[in-house]
């Protein structure tokens, strides 16, 4: 039985961020998703993309449940409304998720009433996912074409606490919708900072669902260094992207950008450092550019060998294999752009 691990994307956090660095090591393990696998575990993988489901049937459990709950008039009705008919209902993926995440309906409860605007505005929103779900497959599809070990598990979209976006269980990836429900015309006064910097859009479901996809085929689980995390979660979004056509952090790629050199310089004296605390899993602590700017430079490294690569689809096999991560950037040959910007010094050695 595989554990359970946190799914991490730029969103995907687990609240309470505050508790420091064991949280920030529990962040980073789990992001590598379910993919920790020994040879026997994968063998037993779907392979196949069109097998893979996309379960949404605990959205519409949930909504059923949300208006019968309107109703109630105490919290333990309430309760006993959305034990009976969301989570006693739910598919294996919800299960999972109860575990792993809500725990108890009690916590679910708690997190519905204390933002009733927000999960409110959910009844809009749900109701987007499902016809997402053509554009999801698609991208199975393409890294199946791009890679043709790749594993597909089934996708569950789910709507649990605003503690986290995502995670894994036996029963494939969990996707907590609600961390996502953002839209142009959502309610944000009912959150806190937090809230406001980690909450995402709607429209960027089959980005995220493709950058754990990546996760879910990548080979190193638990990376030490700033620069393997990065490498991590940049090649998440850079594959991610090649899949599913979609940038998910679309502000902090303008950013990096326009700073890319200086960012270099910055990134590259702390890349061999286990400190993650300035690029890595921030929330809404970056208070002077945009959080999270590892996986902006895990990107163009990732993007710079890929480019150089002759043979993609090996390219494609050692990114997301490597785990050797300054071999990797050494033969991304990224430094080498910056090196005359560096008075002439040969940054690639
Ligand atoms: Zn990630």
């Amino acid at each position: 039985m595989r554990e359970t691990r946190n799914i991490v994307s730029r969103k995907k956090i687990a609240k309470g961020a505050g508790a420091g660095a064991a949280l920030a090591l529990g962040i980073l393990c789990l992001c590598a998703a379910a993919r920790a696998q020994d040879a026997s575990g994968r063998a037993k993988l779907n392979g196949n993309p069109d097998a893979a489901k996309f379960v949404t049937s605990d959205l519409n459990n949930f909504l059923h449940a949300y208006a019968l709950a309107s109703h109630a008039t105490t919290d333990a009705e309430k309760a006993a409304i959305y034990q009976r008919e969301y989570l006693d209902k739910g598919s294996p993926g919800l299960k999972d998720f109860v575990d792993a995440r809500i725990k108890s309906v009690a916590n679910l409860v708690h997190a519905i009433d204390t933002h009733p605007k927000y999960y409110a505005s959910l009844q809009s929103v749900i109701p987007q996912v499902a016809p997402m779900e053509p554009a999801m497959r698609a991208s199975f599809r393409k890294l199946k074409e791009l890679y043709s070990d790749a594993v597909f598990p089934d996708v569950y979209f789910l709507v649990g606490r605003m503690n986290s976006a995502g995670t894994t269980g036996p029963s494939g990836l969990l996707i907590g919708l609600e961390m996502d429900a953002k839209t142009a015309t959502t309610d944000m006064s009912e959150m806190d900072n937090w809230y406001k910097a980690v909450l995402g859009s709607p429209d960027h479901l089959p980005g995220i669902v493709a950058h754990e996809l990546i996760h879910y085929q990548q080979a190193t689980t638990d990376p030490k260094t700033l620069l393997a995390a990065s490498i991590i979660e940049g090649s998440a979004d850079f594959v991610g992207q090649m899949i599913s056509g979609q940038n998910i952090n679309t502000t902090a790629y303008a950013y990096g950008d326009a700073h890319e050199a200086e960012l270099w310089h910055e990134f590259s004296t702390e890349m061999n450092g286990t400190d993650f605390s300035h690029w890595l899993y921030q929330g809404d602590k970056s208070k002077d550019r945009p959080a999270d700017l590892g996986y902006y430079m895990g990107y163009k490294i990732t993007q710079a060998y890929y480019e150089r690569a002759e043979d993609k689809k090996q390219a494609l096999r050692d990114i997301l294999m490597v785990t050797d991560f300054s071999a990797l950037l050494r033969d991304s040959h990224y430094a080498d752009k910056f090196a005359s910007a560096n008075g002439g010094e040969d940054l690639k050695k």
